[in-house]
């Protein structure tokens, strides 16, 4: 595979960057000692008595004893600072409405919120869903829950009825804040119905509470149990008495994106996962205060939680939240926010980076993005391509690319570079974070050879992991330490090999891996290969079953151009592509054009949908899918493709 480039970080900006490069020792010297220097950057009631405890691994403890509010020090801390005047949120609608909210203002609102949960019954413990769009209401409900304990679980706006009562029945929620209704690409449509719909019959759900966000008029009422946010908040007083919890009292529940199966339900609890979620923000975003910085992801997924809500409100960031689809109404939105607001710090996902390259270079070139400093990427690996197009074209070549590899599981970054520091490889997460230890190892334990696929481990504890999945703590144990038990391992779920240097290369979900006459090939170093093709826009690489090769390469393309599906002129250039950029062995021995991808609603590609196909199979979970008919699309390829084979 050719991975020529090597990125330093730019000497102006490693002169002025948070972090240094002694960090790394400094950690590694003593990783408890790190980490508990970095809790000192939050605000505790009571210091804690023990950093980390691990009598009952694989639960870990820490700051045992410590007491804090999670609120407290997202919000108060900067206003009694005296930053209450600072802009905490720029917010900008999907249809052009804007609100900028201050400090001083989140901090009333969450207070009212506060008081509005005590009066609908809600305690320490309880656990309240979230299904709204990304609104300001929606940050202050997730401050105002940890404000009081509550455990609050965000569902994606965009979910089916089905996906959200799952949701909510598993959580054993008290109460569920919905909106009337919400823009989806340019339309107002109700979701209140929806919300009723998930919440029938099941008795712990005492209230209903509802945002007035689009004013549909026939939003559905249950009285007694729906109450309107407005009418509640306006008759709470702006103050409220924080009380302090416990470091290991839960904060939140997060669903994974259900990539490979039903989605888990990770609980992420205080102490560790603040200080984890605030410093990794602080060092790898290399915060400033006159950042204005912006975080794309929705407030469901576990990006936004760590990196919109807890890490920056806990630094005290200006930050850009935006409620709608990024090419609503016109392709080129999200530049528009960027040239709008001047955001110095715009952290993304492949996925959209692959769409933004499809309308070329010239799009975001109609914009000014001179006031960008640094970029993000998460969600996927994201090919050497994509990478380089978003640091030319985006970035105008002078912002690192700090591309975050961490999952629901970890709460906040794992393998990830430091802007001002880390030599950065397009393609590659590079290399575990300070405080925090990773490497690549076979079924055995033995870490693998550079360039030779493994499975990725967390060797030592820290302090954002995820302490059980809700409800099922054996799935915990059995998905993640039951493999290495006995190294007290995390195992991730993904494959990935190391290099000369000892940078990490994800290589997709070890599920994913292909077995090609014994050769283990990763499904994104393929799909890298395919989209670094000049006719390729994105691909999905994923291993049929093969009577004498074991498994035979399909390779699913979306073309820029329009190819057809019977291009036999493509498939050949394809092959010879692949052959020359990752080897002989790994060429495709079928390319099917289709016009869509099987996503997750975090624009994941659910490959595993596509194997099943392939492979005849049917009957995976499909109820994380953005658009089902996306894979009808595939299906229908697939079928023609295998008529005219
Ligand atoms: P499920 O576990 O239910 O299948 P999921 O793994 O997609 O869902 P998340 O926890 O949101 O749910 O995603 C984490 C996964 O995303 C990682 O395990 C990895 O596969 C992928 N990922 C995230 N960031 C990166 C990155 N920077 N590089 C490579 N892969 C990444
Ligand atoms: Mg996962």
């Amino acid at each position: 595979m050719q991975r020529p480039d090597v990125v330093p970080p730019p000497a102006a900006f490693a002169a002025q960057a948070n972090v240094g490069p002694d960090v790394y020792a400094q950690a590694a010297a003593d990783p408890f000692a790190f980490w508990a220097q970095q809790a000192g950057r939050l605000q505790w009631d009571r210091p804690w008595d023990q950093v980390f405890d691990d009598a009952q691994w694989p639960t870990a403890r820490w700051f045992d004893g410590g007491r804090l509010n999670v609120a407290v020090n997202c919000v108060d801390r900067h206003v009694a600072a005296g930053h209450g005047d600072r802009v905490a949120l720029h917010w900008e609608g999907e249809p052009g409405d804007r609100r900028t909210v201050t400090y001083a203002q989140l901090l009333a609102d969450v207070s009212r919120l506060a008081h509005g949960l005590t009066e609908l019954g809600v305690e320490a413990g309880d656990r309240v869903v979230l299904y709204l769009p990304v609104l300001v209401e929606t940050v202050v409900a997730t401050m105002a829950c940890a404000r009081i304990g509550a455990v609050v679980s965000l569902v994606f706006g965009g979910f089916s009825a089905d996906a959200l009562r799952f949701r909510v029945a598993d959580t054993g929620a008290k109460l569920l804040i919905a909106s009337d209704g919400q823009f989806r690409r340019g339309t107002a449509v109700g979701v209140k119905a929806a919300a009723d719909e998930a919440v029938a019959g099941l008795a712990h759900v005492e209230h209903v509470l509802v945002v007035r966000r689009t004013g549909q008029d026939d939003v559905p009422w249950t009285a007694g149990r729906d109450v309107w946010w407005h009418e509640l908040l306006e008759r709470q007083p702006a103050h409220h008495e924080p009380a302090s919890f416990d470091a290991e009292h839960p904060l939140f529940i997060v669903y994974t994106s259900g990539t490979t199966g039903r989605p888990k339900g990770l609980v992420h609890t205080t102490g560790g996962y603040l200080t984890h979620a605030s410093w990794t923000h602080w060092a790898l975003f290399d915060l400033e205060p006159d950042d204005v910085y912006w975080c794309q992801a929705d407030l469901a997924w576990v990006t936004a939680h760590t990196y919109v809500l807890y890490g920056p409100l806990s630094n005290g960031a200006t930050q850009v939240v935006y409620e709608g689809s990024p090419l609503t109404p016109h392709p080129g939105r999200h530049f528009e926010v960027i040239e709008r607001y001047g955001v110095t710090t715009y952290y993304t996902a492949p996925t959209l980076v692959r769409t933004f390259m499809k309308h070329g270079p010239q799009l975001p070139a109609g914009y000014d993005l001179s006031s960008l400093r640094l970029l993000g990427s998460v969600g996927e690996a994201i090919n050497p391509e994509a990478w380089r197009w978003l640091h030319e074209h985006v970035g105008g070549g002078r912002c690192p690319v700090v591309d975050t590899w961490w999952q629901s599981e970890t709460g906040a970054a794992v393998v990830a570079p430091l802007p001002g520091v880390t030599a950065l490889k397009p393609g590659s997460a590079t290399v575990p974070l300070p405080g925090l230890s990773a490497t690549v190892v076979d079924d055995a334990g033995t870490e693998t050879p550079p360039g030779v696929e493994g499975n990725l481990v967390i060797t030592a504890p820290w302090p954002g992991m995820a302490r059980t999945v809700w409800g099922d703590h054996d799935r915990f144990v059995r998905s993640y330490w039951a493999p290495y038990a006995q190294q007290r391992w995390y195992l991730a779920g993904d494959s990935a090999s190391k290099d000369d240097d000892g940078y990490i290369w994800i290589g997709g979900r070890i599920d994913d891996v292909l077995n090609i006459s014994g050769h283990r090939l990763s499904s994104i170093e393929l799909e890298s290969a395919l989209v670094a093709h000049p006719r390729v826009a994105e691909a999905a690489v994923v291993g049929a079953p093969d009577d004498i090769t074991g498994q035979r390469i399909v390779a699913f393309v979306i073309t820029r151009d329009d190819a057809g599906a019977d291009d036999a002129g493509l498939a050949e250039e394809l092959r010879a592509h692949v052959a020359l950029r990752v080897g002989a062995v790994a060429k495709p021995r079928e390319v099917v054009v289709v016009t869509d991808l099987p996503k997750t609603r975090s624009g994941k590609i659910m490959r595993r949908l596509m194997a099943d196909l392939t492979a005849g199979r049917g009957g995976g979970d499909t109820t994380s899918l953005t658009d089902p008919a996306a894979l009808d699309a595939v299906q229908d390829a697939w079928t023609a493709h295998r008529a005219g084979a």
